[in-house]
This record gives C-alpha cells, structure tokens and sequence, in this order.
C-alpha cells in the first residue's frame, strides 16, 4: 500500500509542536507494518535540510494566477528518518527559515499543494491513499476530486487529520482565482460562512477523518470554532485515534540529551542527577520537588494563568517547591511572566524560547509537569512526562482526559476539573502530598514509565482505517 502523508511541519526537518512530533513518527511505524508511507512537506531553510543529502527527482512549472511558479522535489538519499521524505521547494514561497507566520501564508500553502498534484501528474504517481494533516493541506481532497486538471487522483481515497481544529485557514474568496481550475458547481464546498474555509473543506471532502484522541472528537462536535456542526454531520466517518510517542527518540535509558540516563528500577535516582544538574545553571533547589510548564505561550495552553499560579504558589512558602518554565509565544504572556522573574521569586526560573534539547532535560528532571490547557487535542507533553517518570497534573479535557487517569481513581496521574486557580493549587496540593510519601511516589514512576503509549497500537489503527477505505 502506497500512502503519502502532506503536513508543513515534521520532526526533525521542521518543528512548531506535536504536529512535526506525529508526522516525524506515524510513517516510521507504518513502514516498520509494511506500508511503504512516505512524507511530502515544504524545502526549509533550516539544519536539517542543509546536513542531509537531497537529490532533485523532479522539476516544474504552473501557474497561480498570472504568477508562474517553479518547483523542485527534493528526495532524502539516505532513508535517515526510516521512511521516504519528499520537500518541495518554490523559490520565493517555500523555502523559507519558519513554518508559520507570513503574510502570504494562505498563497505558500495553496502553492504546496498545487504543486504536489503537478508533480503527480508530470510523473503519473497515483498513490493508495494520501493523508492531509491540519488544514495548511485542507484543500487536497477537493482538488483531488474537482479540479480539471488533476481530476485523474478522484479515486484515490484520503484521509484527514485533525490535530488542532482551532485552527482553519480561513481564505477570502478573492484568493480564490490563485486555485487551480476547478468545477465551479462544486464552490459550495469550499465554502464556511463566506470565506474559504480549508479545514472545512478537508472534512467536507476526505473519505474519512481522524482526530488525535478520542476525547477531542467528542468536543469537536460541540465546540469546533464555529465547525462544530460540521464535524457533527459527518460523524460517519471520523475515527479518534490517540497519537502515540516516538520510543526511539523519547526514552530515558538511551535519550542522550540527558545529564544521565535511567529507567524505571532507578529513576528516582536518575532524575535527581539531572535535577542536580539542571540547577548548576538555573536558578532552581535541587532539594525541592520540581514543577515544569513546556509548551506554547498561547491562551489554548492555558499559559495566561501561569503567572497567577506561580504567585500564588510562591507567596507564602518559596521554599516548598522549584517551578521551571520553558516556552514562547503570545509576548503578553511572557511580559507577565518577566515580570515575575524581576521580582526576584525564590526557586523559579523561566527560558523564553524554543529548545528541544531542554525540553528533554526538563522531562528528565521534574517531579510534575503541569498543563492547565484549555484546549488540548491529543497533547504529547503528558505522555512524554510519564515515560520520564514525571507524574502529570492536567486539566480534564480532550486527550488529557483520555490518557491521565486520576490518583484518586486507580490512575496514575493528578487531574482538575476546572481551570480555576484554587482548583489548580489543590491538584499541585494533592501532588506534592503524593510527593511526600516517597514509596509510593516512588511505585508510580515505575507505573507510568511502564504504561504502553508506542506508536505500535495508534499506527496500526491508522492502517486498519486506510483497509477499509480502500
Ligand atoms: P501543540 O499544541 O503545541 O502541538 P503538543 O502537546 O501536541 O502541543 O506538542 C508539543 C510539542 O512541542 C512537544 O514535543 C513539546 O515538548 C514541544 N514543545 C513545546 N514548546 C516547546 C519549547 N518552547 N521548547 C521545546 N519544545 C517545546
């Protein structure tokens, strides 16, 4: 079975957040089940694109609109990611340093896609199934089906994946002449509220769509940024499957990112070596129990409260626990947050910033990590944390609820009904009580290092899925 799987981001190549983590994992463990899955995604300017061997395996030209555009294939030599990795690049549109955030935005990824399918074309490639991550590939299926020229892929099935619907693509209609010719009876379809609407139209279109958990689904058809409805109708069709994480590169007995490696037999031990270390450059107590915030400056992650949470758990005792906070983003949150940090709080220290090789530390070396997140489609960071031994604290929603089961309730994990900030210090609260009884905090490490979140399991879902559609 031929699958190709389109996304802008994929890890190690280009990474933003857990889209890059899925893309860089999911066709590894369907190769290793004998799909031959390979990943198309835009030319970056960037370590990865420039340390690997490439080779040109296609060149082309179309228009959109009246600009003509040239586009290269880019093919990785060595197989380095254990799957066939593809990178288009169009000078002057795709082969810039970031993934998000120009202006031309929406322009970049109707030209990814166009010329995905010219290439098909020129070459005849007619794949199994292909599978669109997010909406920067929403229009894929529609073109697939509608387009005049590359009608020829209407058969092919595809398969959609929601990682973060919040998020839709939104395009005014003006753009819409920049689109490959279509069959104008069909407009309808990329239509949602009088703009194009991507995400719309990747589940409008797609045989079948997937979310990254199971209780992100069941929010979706509630609350969806104005889509819920949407997601309700096509119901038929959807499917959670919980993402997995990548074992190969998230693992504490082999992670070499580490001050020091352990497993589940000595992890406490081993989290104190790279707690110990951790604190020879920040200002935290490797004495205290740690507590750690990594993610995205961003209102969905819950990362405005943070300041309130910190103050109020620093007031009136510093020297109860250490808190580190890794993240970027929104710059009012990391104002409020700098502005904690000139205050001068005890056992607290912050990296603005986006660092891989400290996130990794920082799983290692905390005793919690905390995701107050209002929205959370799947979240890895949670799973992460428990393969490193690091007991979660998460709001109850969407893949949180799926995957951390309360202390309270035969779990393993410390959750919280609402993101009040009195029902947020009580679950840290409750933790560093659990804390405080070492051979039980000690058992639940072992407990939640040895809980199976492989790509294995997920990975053969999305294979039983692509069966029957085709
Ligand atoms: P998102 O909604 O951001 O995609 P996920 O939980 O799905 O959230 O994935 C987040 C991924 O990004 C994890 O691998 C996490 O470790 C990583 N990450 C987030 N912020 C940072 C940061 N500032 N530095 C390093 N890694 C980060």
């Amino acid at each position: 079975m031929k699958v190709f799987h389109l996304s802008v981001e994929c890890y190690p190549v280009a990474k933003v957040g857990g889209l890059a983590d899925v893309v860089g994992a999911l066709p590894k463990y369907q190769t290793k089940l004998g799909v031959d899955a390979g990943v198309i995604m835009p030319w970056y300017d960037r370590p990865f694109v420039r340390d690997h061997k490439f080779s040109v395996i296609h060149e082309g030209t179309f228009y959109q609109g009246s600009e003509l555009l040239n586009y290269s294939v880019y093919h990785e030599e060595n197989n380095t990611l254990g799957f066939d990795l593809y990178l288009i690049k169009i000078p002057g549109k795709l082969d810039r340093q970031e993934v998000y955030c120009y202006p031309d935005e929406g322009e970049q990824f109707i030209a990814f896609q166009h010329a995905i399918l010219h290439w098909f074309k020129q070459e005849m490639i007619i794949p199994d199934l292909v599978h669109c991550h997010d909406h920067h590939v929403g229009l894929m299926p529609f073109l697939m089906k509608y387009s005049n020229e590359y009608n020829f892929l209407a058969d092919v099935k595809t398969v959609a994946t929601v990682h973060n619907g919040q998020y839709q693509g939104w395009t005014h209609w003006s753009k819409a002449i920049l689109l490959p010719g279509f069959d104008s009876w069909k407009w309808g379809l990329l239509d949602w509220d009088g703009v194009i609407n991507p995400l719309a139209v990747l589940i409008k279109c797609c045989d079948a769509y997937t979310t990254v958990s199971e209780g992100y689904l069941e929010e979706l058809y509630v609350e969806a940024n104005g889509l819920q409805q949407l997601f309700y109708d096509e119901r038929n069709k959807s499917w959670g499957i919980v993402n997995g994480i990548d074992w190969e590169i998230w693992d504490p007995q082999t992670d070499y990112t580490l001050a020091g490696n352990y497993g589940p037999a000595n992890a406490f031990e081993g989290k104190l070596k790279n707690k110990r270390a951790l604190a020879q450059q920040y200002k935290i107590d490797p004495d205290l129990p740690l507590l750690v915030f990594i993610g995205r400056f961003a209102t969905e992650k819950g990362a405005d409260l943070l300041p309130d949470i910190v103050s109020s758990l620093t007031a009136n005792d510093p020297n109860r626990l250490s808190i580190f906070i890794l993240g970027a983003g929104d710059p009012a949150i990391q104002s409020a947050i700098k502005a904690l940090i000139d205050h001068g709080i005890e056992n607290f220290d912050v990296f603005f910033g986006y660092d891989e090789k400290l996130a990794h530390w920082l799983y290692a070396s905390a005793d919690f990590l905390l995701m107050p997140s209002r929205v959370e489609p799947c979240g890895l960071n949670q799973l992460y944390a428990m393969k490193y031994g690091t007991l979660p604290i998460v709001h109850q929603v969407g893949g949180l609820k799926d995957t951390v089961i309360d202390l309270q309730k035969d779990g393993y994990g410390v959750g919280f009904e609402t993101l009040d900030i009195t029902d947020i210090r009580s679950a840290i609260g409750r933790s560093l009580q659990f804390y405080e009884n070492k051979t039980e905090f000690e058992g639940n490490q072992h407990r939640i290092m040895n809980l199976d979140f492989s790509w294995d399991k997920s990975a053969a879902k999305y294979i039983s899925l692509y069966n029957q559609l085709i």
